[in-house]
């Protein structure tokens, strides 16, 4: 006898074919590696508009940044919330990009639903059940990220959560979970990822900036999360990491998240995904940088 699922419309058994959907022109959870990048905060104007032109010269659709942050410090940066809803919408129009922001509290969703393409909700509030259901019923795709402290089928059954209320565009996304391990800040649960992928049709990305908490180890991680199944990344980059304003220990410089681009796309041919992003020389050829 076949052992029942305590969620149903998540589950690839149920529905038997994978959820693959289009956003802003991107297919997401389709052959394509999905790429977004950005820094975790948008700090000011001239900071976005920095990071969009570089990822846009990369051919990676999608930029991301917190305006409302949840921080764990009440001293610390609380983000640009409204302003920096302003710059995203900014960039988004100059660069064509699609736009990921995180909605902290269901009464921003007004504000936050006009200016992003996809909804982030984040880690702390996997489990508010309440937000997932009033989530349910827009027409946006959410990412939602894995709680640092939920189990596969508590990550699963939040996204149960969404699609119940008939929104199915649901992007899972591994960030990392806490261990008892204090030499990195999360422990990037890559089995997570492979795990996700055999038990759901829903799209499954992973944020090795979050799942790290350490800049050196954004690639590796990153290369073995495609490998394990990721159906695309979330990066953190800035254009100054020392000094930004949040997450600047696990940010990469443009050099550095440039660097990180060519073991993406061997592990994307692993994979079997297939990569849009290169660096486009002066006389309109594509290469990618420092093979
Ligand atoms: C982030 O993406 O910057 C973030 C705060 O993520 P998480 O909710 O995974 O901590
Ligand atoms: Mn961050």
């Amino acid at each position: 006898m076949s052992q029942r699922l305590p969620y149903q419309l998540v589950s690839l058994n149920w529905k038997k074919s994978r959820t693959v959907f289009e956003v802003k022109g991107t297919e997401i959870g389709g052959e394509d590696l999905f790429m977004i990048a950005g820094p975790c905060a948008v700090e000011s104007e001239d900071q976005i508009e920095k990071v969009a032109a570089h990822i846009k010269e990369l051919g990676i659709p999608f930029i991301r940044g917190g305006a409302y942050k949840p921080r764990t410090s009440p001293y610390n940066f609380q983000g640009l919330q409204e302003e920096g809803l302003e710059y995203l919408k900014i960039v988004s129009d100059k660069y064509n990009l699609g736009v990921v922001t995180e909605l902290m509290d269901l009464a921003l969703l007004p504000k936050v639903y006009d200016a992003t393409d996809i909804i982030q909700v984040g880690a702390r509030n996997m489990k508010n059940y309440h937000m997932l259901k009033e989530l349910g019923k827009v027409d946006k795709p959410i990412l939602l990220k894995r709680g640092m402290d939920a189990t596969v089928e508590e990550w699963l059954l939040a996204a149960e959560y969404i699609l119940l209320g008939g929104n199915e565009k649901v992007i899972l996304c591994e960030r990392g979970i806490r261990t008892f391990d204090t030499s990195v800040r999360n422990t990037m649960d890559i089995s997570a990822i492979a795990l996700a992928k055999q038990l759901s049709h829903l799209p499954v990305i992973a944020d090795p900036s979050q799942g790290t908490g350490k800049r050196s180890l954004v690639g590796p991680m990153s290369a073995a999360a495609v490998v394990a199944g990721a159906d695309g990344l979330m990066i953190e980059i800035h254009p100054d990491p020392e000094n930004a304003l949040s997450d600047g220990q696990q940010s990469l410089n443009f050099d550095e998240f440039d660097e990180i681009l060519p073991s993406i796309k061997g592990a994307a041919e692993l994979a079997g995904k297939l990569v849009s992003f290169s660096k486009q020389k002066k006389d309109g050829q594509k290469q990618f940088i420092k093979i």
